[in-house]
């Protein structure tokens, strides 16, 4: 045998022996290319033999609650039939385990070809939920490992690690992998800076001590990712990725952006044309964005702050600051609807100055259209306001100095490089439709500055929060009832069903909410808006609802972003279920915008608890903390998680504070300068975070 010269870790995972075609083409399915791909992945559990029960010892009551049930055995196999239940007409796989100190039988619903991979005789490593079934204790679809012959010397460890199999690569195999390639790698110099480095192992060290636990490793912490391996592997990765982040952004504070001309008289005088004081937290973030447009910088910054806090005005406001001293300024929202709501609203705060506005609608007429393009040409407009598809076409500006993005979470980034291309660079203001948690924010919106509007109006109503049962409805109506009867406007919504699901849940679609809205309120008008109304016809119909003609909007989540009907005092959500807790957070502030007490009724059967957080608090960022802790950032940002970093090891909620260390070192390291190891490691690890997808 030739002796092994150590290996880098990007070297390809085909230099590990027993690694034929098929198997190498598996883990390539998989995304693991280089040994480091391998070494990342994870066990995705590790058995404990400290906790490896005899089977004579079991009995569901000696079970700490904090077990719920799940229980390691090995033992050896003894009997092994396969029949079909007599009832739902399933396979039933059922095995006997014997240990010496007793048996245990083991089914499995549904899953035939166990009785083909299983042999009696077999060594059987199980763990899963014991429950009393006909015959007494049972492990009901456990999960389980074959063990070989004289393998259980892998029990002289305590901790096993269990890797998922791959295509027809088996998790032992792939245990076998990672071994050879933690013998043979050579990791290169530390890379990481001190002050993430200082508590937590080295690289190497931490790969051992997750592939192969020493014995006094904290099973709780190896199992929720938590242990300091876990952590030395996460701050990798966020420390990769915050270094990325920040490059770009010194890359963006480089570029020379327009200096607006504003003095502290305009600023002053932009006020007055409010009928109102600006909040304390208003005032601040107008000021960030003053800053910025005088620095001599290009502006890139998130405006976030919870609904109803008051975001438009301050984009209003940036925009005046633009457009009072000879540039333009953009708005784009992300539907007519709202673009249409946002020129109406700006027209009545600019009284006279309304005339330089210009609304931009991918639906007009074309002559209408030729018209509002010769004026944003030739500077006419100042204020343009109008949807993002606009950005698509050749829009030609004057002298667009500002683009205030409203309400989405990641567009713009892509009309933003057109611009670019175009020879502009306008100042770039973009604000997010609920409150994102700020380890979210730093991770999708790292680039960006930020400025939080955490303080609302005041004379805010509190919107009084329920939660019924469907049995309840009722109440629901009659509080609807009411609310008509004092002259007030009723939003409804209905979830937008998937036609995959029909069938497969009761749900009541929105046709038969219509049609039970018709039935309880006969005289009442009604607008039913949906995503797939033409924009003429959605306009029209939101027309008549806004100008308070309709009593009562019955909508899908179209309503969700921006809608302003103060007259508007109750919403009811059927099936709330359905929603995200941010969603639903977004969806109660289109009420409570007027001087009437408001309502927002949730009806639902099924996780309340979830739901119970709305009726706790109003707090949007706490409220969206506890989405994301429960739905995770991919969920939480629905369809728009294409930009989201794809990380290995770390994770956005748990290991939100070591992404804000990270963070600060980067800006650290990137201040002194990166050294030879910083610079390799983040060219390699570009393409795999994503960098390049940073806004
Ligand atoms: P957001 O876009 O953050 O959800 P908006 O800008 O739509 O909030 O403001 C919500 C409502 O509060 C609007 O009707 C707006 O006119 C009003 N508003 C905004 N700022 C103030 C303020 N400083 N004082 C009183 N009312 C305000
Ligand atoms: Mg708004």
């Amino acid at each position: 045998m030739t002796s092994l010269a150590p290996l880098p870790l990007s070297t390809k995972v085909t230099v590990l022996r027993g690694l034929g075609p098929a198997r190498a083409a598996a883990l390539q399915e998989a995304g693991i290319d280089t040994l480091r791909d391998l070494l990342w992945s994870l066990p995705y559990r590790y058995v404990d033999r400290g906790s490896l029960r005899p089977l004579g010892s079991l009995e569901l009551r000696g079970l700490e609650p904090a077990d719920q049930g799940i229980v390691t055995v090995l033992g050896t196999l003894r009997d092994l039939r396969q029949s079909t239940t007599r009832v739902q007409r399933m396979a039933l796989t059922e095995a006997l385990l014997e240990d010496g100190t007793g048996t245990l039988r083991l089914i499995w619903f549904n899953q035939p070809y166990l009785a083909r991979a299983l042999k009696v005789g077999d060594r059987l490593l199980a763990f899963g939920t014991l429950a009393v079934g006909r015959h007494g204790l049972e492990l009901r679809g456990p999960q389980f490992e074959v063990m070989g012959r004289g393998e259980d010397a892998a029990w002289v460890r305590r901790f096993l690690p269990l890797y998922r199999k791959l295509g027809p690569l088996p998790g032992r195999v792939r245990q076998k992998l990672v071994q050879e390639a933690l013998a043979r790698v050579h990791v290169a110099d530390e890379w990481l800076p001190l002050e993430l480095s200082r508590d937590l192992p080295d690289g190497p060290t931490a790969l051992r001590l997750l592939h192969d636990p020493p014995d006094d490793s904290d099973p709780a912490l190896l199992e929720r990712g938590e242990s300091p391996a876990h952590q030395r592997l996460a701050a990798e990765e966020l420390f990769a990725f915050s270094l990325g982040v920040a490059l770009r952004r010194a890359g963006r504070l480089k570029r020379r952006g327009l200096v607006v001309p504003t003095s502290p008289e305009l600023r002053e005088q932009l006020r007055s044309y409010l009928p109102f004081h600006l909040t304390g937290a208003q005032r601040r973030a107008f000021k960030d964005i003053v800053d910025d447009l005088t620095s001599g910088r290009v502006m890139n910054r998130l405006l976030q702050g919870d609904v109803g806090s008051g975001k438009t005005l301050v984009a209003l406001l940036s925009l005046a600051m633009v457009a009072e001293t000879g540039g333009q300024g953009a708005l784009l929202a992300p539907t007519e609807v709202l673009a249409r709501q946002h020129a109406a609203s700006f027209r009545r705060y600019l009284g006279d100055r309304a005339e330089s506005l210009q609304l931009l609608l991918g639906g007009m007429r074309a002559a209408e259209k030729r018209a509002a393009l010769a004026r944003i040409a030739s500077g006419e407009a100042r204020y343009v306001v109008g949807t993002h598809a606009l950005f698509q076409e050749a829009v030609a500006f004057h002298n667009l100095q500002l683009v205030v993005v409203d309400e989405q979470h990641r567009f713009g980034v892509k009309q933003r490089e057109a611009l670019k291309e175009k020879g502009g660079d306008p100042h770039w203001l973009v604000m997010s439709a609920t409150p994102i948690p700020r380890s979210l924010a730093l991770a999708v919106f790292g680039d960006l500055d930020q400025s939080v509007l955490d303080e609302l109006p005041p004379g805010r109503q509190p919107i009084t929060t329920k939660l019924h049962k469907p049995e309840f409805a009722e109440r629901a109506w009659e509080q609807v009832r009411r609310e008509l009867a004092e002259g007030r406007q009723a939003f409804v919504v209905s979830p937008s069903i998937d036609p995959s699901d029909e069938g497969k849940v009761q749900l009541r679609d929105i046709q038969a909410m219509e049609a039970l809205l018709r039935g309880i309120f006969p005289e009442v008008p009604l607008e039913v808006v949906h995503g797939r109304l033409k924009p003429d016809e959605m306009g029209a119909r939101m027309g008549r609802f806004v100008s308070g003609e309709a009593k009562i909007l019955l909508a899908t989540t179209v309503i969700e972003v921006g809608v302003d009907v103060p007259n508007a005092t109750v919403m009811v959500v059927d099936h709330a279920e359905r929603f995200g807790l941010s969603q639903l957070h977004q969806l109660r502030g289109r009420v409570g915008r007027g001087a009437h007490r408001s309502h927002f009724l949730m009806i639902s059967g099924s996780e309340t608890e979830r739901l119970q957080t709305l009726v706790e608090t109003q707090d949007g960022f706490r409220i969206a903390q506890r989405d994301l802790e429960l739905r995770g950032p991919g969920e939480f940002f629905g369809v728009r998680q294409a930009g989201l970093p794809q990380f290995q090891v770390a994770d956005l909620v748990r290991d939100r504070r070591l992404l804000a260390r990270c963070r600060e070192a980067a800006e650290k390291a990137l201040a002194r300068g990166l050294s030879e190891a910083q610079a390799q490691w983040l060219k390699r690890e570009q393409a795999r975070l994503r960098l390049a997808d940073v806004s």
